[in-house]
């Protein structure tokens, strides 16, 4: 399960509508890329799903059900960010284990998810070791293995990318692609790369200043922009 849906959603900060009345229905396993040049609120967006930041009105649904209020940690989803956001005194197996422990799940099942995490991540060798002797690919796999132990369902990316040289990029796309085939859990990936949505999307949202512009596939952006700025931040003809 992990369908999503917006209802009128916005957000104001002091008065300045960074969100405006945004409707989407994000369907149960779908990869969905939230496109747009910086600053036009996609961050923002995501934050509302998963809760670290309110709605200013409107309704986030989760699998049919609301949960404009529910906190972050009620909502089955899991987050993972560009900058990783591990702990750099626990050690690649405490990083994951850490929500884990705190939900309470008993020691002999934490250690079958770490293994089964480390076989998909390729994280074997180093869960010893801490953050700060990983590389920076290496790091972001151990955040994407905190994010699967948890069975979310769907996992929100912001920028995961960001961060890694243009080679490793490509592969860690990969990487999240198959990762999507086999569990074929809902994912929300937020890139400000147009390449990143055109190849990773089974739909894209094209934002801009808070609005979505155009919600497609790929290929109907690419052939049917309903607007310059689709066509132009795509890279169609148009
Ligand atoms: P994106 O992720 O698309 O680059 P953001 O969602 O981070 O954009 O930001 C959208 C707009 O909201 C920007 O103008 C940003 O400055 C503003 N904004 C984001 N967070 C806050 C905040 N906590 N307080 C005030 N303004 C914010
Ligand atoms: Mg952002």
């Amino acid at each position: 399960m992990g369908s999503i849906t917006l209802k009128q959603v916005t957000k104001s900060f002091d008065e300045v509508n960074v969100i405006k009345p945004l409707d989407l229905e994000i369907r149960d396993g779908e990869f969905i890329v939230f496109v747009g040049p910086s600053g036009c609120g996609k961050s923002t967006l995501l934050r509302m799903i998963a809760g670290l930041e309110d709605t200013t009105s409107g309704n986030i649904e989760i699998d049919g059900q609301d949960a404009t209020s529910t906190p972050p940690a009620k909502r089955g989803l899991a987050m993972v960010f560009q900058s990783y956001a591990l702990y750099p005194h626990m050690s690649v197996r405490n990083n994951i284990a850490f929500p884990l422990k705190r939900a309470k799940v008993p020691p002999a099942e934490i250690e079958e998810k770490i293994a089964s995490a480390a076989r998909i991540l390729n994280l074997g060798d180093y869960l010893d070791r801490k953050p700060g002797q990983l590389s920076g690919g290496q790091r972001q796999r151990v955040a994407i293995g905190r994010a699967i132990v948890r069975q979310p369902s769907a996992f929100l990316f912001d920028e995961p990318l960001s961060n890694l040289d243009a080679s490793l990029r490509v592969n860690m796309r990969l990487e999240i692609s198959e990762l999507h085939k086999s569990l074929k859990t809902t994912m929300i990936y937020v890139t400000h790369d147009q390449v990143e949505a055109m190849t990773m999307a089974d739909r894209i949202a094209v934002f801009n200043g808070g609005v979505i512009e155009q919600v497609g596939t790929p290929l109907e952006l690419y052939q049917y922009p309903v607007n310059r700025f689709v066509a132009g931040f795509i890279g169609s003809p148009k």
